[in-house]
C-alpha cells in the first residue's frame, strides 16, 4: 500500500501537563517502537513541550491543534508555527469543526493557516466535513468541496504530499453518531477525486485521508478496511491509552 495508516489522537481541551505526561508513557510504552503506522498525539498547548521530550526515540509523532499564521507579534493569545517548531511538534491540526463554529474560523483563515505551516515544515491535518443540516439538504459534497478548495489554495505540488486531510462529519464528532463505511467511503473518494484535480493523480495517490467522527475500536476495522480510508482522527478515544492502543492495532491489522 502506497499510503501508511495514520492513527492521530486530539485530545482537545483535556489534560493537565501531568495528566499528559502520563498518557504519553502509556502510549510510548505500548506502541513506541510500531512502524507499520504512523502514530500523532496532539496535546494542547501547555503540554506540547514536556510531551516532546518523552516522545524523543519514540516512532510517536507529535502535533498541535491549532496554531496562527503570522510568524510573530501582536496576536494575544496566539501561538505562531515556529514555536509550535521549538516543541518538536511536526504536525498541526487545522480546520477542526470546533474552530470554525465556536471561533468563526473560515477557509481564507484556514487557507493562511495552511500556507504557514507549510512554510514552516509542519505537516497540516486540514479537517473538513459538513453539518447535519447539509448532509440532510444534500450539500455534503458541495461543502467538503469548498472547504478543500479553500484551505489549499496556493498549496504546490511539492506541497501537497505533506498535507493530511481528515473527513469529519460535525454530526459525528463526539456524539457516539459513527457515518456509515458507504457514507465515509464515498466522501474519502470524492476528496481524492478532488485532489487529483488539484495536484494531479501520482501525488493524490500519496495523501492521507482520515476519517473523524466517534471512532473507537469497535467500528475501526471496518472503516479502516474502506480503499480511501488511510487512518483516523480521533477525539473521545484518544484519551486513554488502551483505546488509542487499540485503535493503533487495528490500522496495523487493516493495511
Ligand atoms: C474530533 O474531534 O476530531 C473527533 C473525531 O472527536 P470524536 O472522536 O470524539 O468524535
Amino acid at each position: 500500500m502506497i499510503r501508511k495508516k495514520l492513527i492521530a489522537g486530539n485530545w482537545k481541551m483535556n489534560k493537565t501537563s501531568a495528566d499528559a505526561s502520563t498518557l504519553v508513557q502509556e502510549i510510548v510504552a505500548e506502541v513506541g517502537r510500531v512502524t507499520d503506522v504512523d502514530i500523532l498525539v496532539c496535546p494542547p498547548f501547555t503540554s506540547l513541550e514536556s510531551a516532546g521530550k518523552l516522545l524523543e526515540g519514540s516512532n510517536v509523532k507529535l502535533g498541535a491543534q491549532n496554531m496562527h499564521h503570522e510568524a510573530s507579534g501582536a496576536y494575544t493569545g496566539e501561538i505562531s508555527a515556529s514555536m509550535l517548531r521549538s516543541t518538536f511538534a511536526t504536525y498541526v491540526i487545522l480546520g477542526h469543526s470546533e474552530r470554525r463554529t465556536y471561533f468563526a474560523e473560515n477557509d481564507k483563515f484556514i487557507n493562511q493557516k495552511v500556507l504557514a505551516a507549510l512554510k514552516n515544515q509542519l505537516k497540516p491535518v486540514l479537517c473538513v466535513g459538513e453539518t447535519l443540516a447539509e448532509r440532510e439538504s444534500g450539500a455534503t459534497l458541495k461543502v467538503v468541496q469548498t472547504q478543500l478548495e479553500g484551505a489549499l489554495e496556493g498549496v504546490s505540488k511539492e506541497q501537497a504530499t505533506s498535507v493530511v486531510v481528515a473527513y469529519e462529519p460535525v454530526w459525528a464528532i463526539g456524539t457516539g453518531k459513527v457515518a456509515t463505511t458507504e457514507q465515509a467511503q464515498e466522501v474519502h473518494a470524492f476528496i481524492r477525486s478532488l485532489l487529483v484535480k488539484l495536484f494531479g493523480d501520482a501525488i493524490a495517490q500519496k495523501v492521507r485521508i482520515l476519517y473523524g467522527g466517534s471512532m473507537k475500536p469497535s467500528n475501526a476495522p471496518e472503516l479502516l478496511a474502506q480503499k480511501d480510508i488511510d487512518g483516523g482522527l480521533i477525539g473521545g478515544a484518544s484519551l486513554e491509552s488502551r483505546s488509542f492502543v487499540e485503535l493503533v492495532k487495528a490500522a496495523a491489522a487493516a493495511k
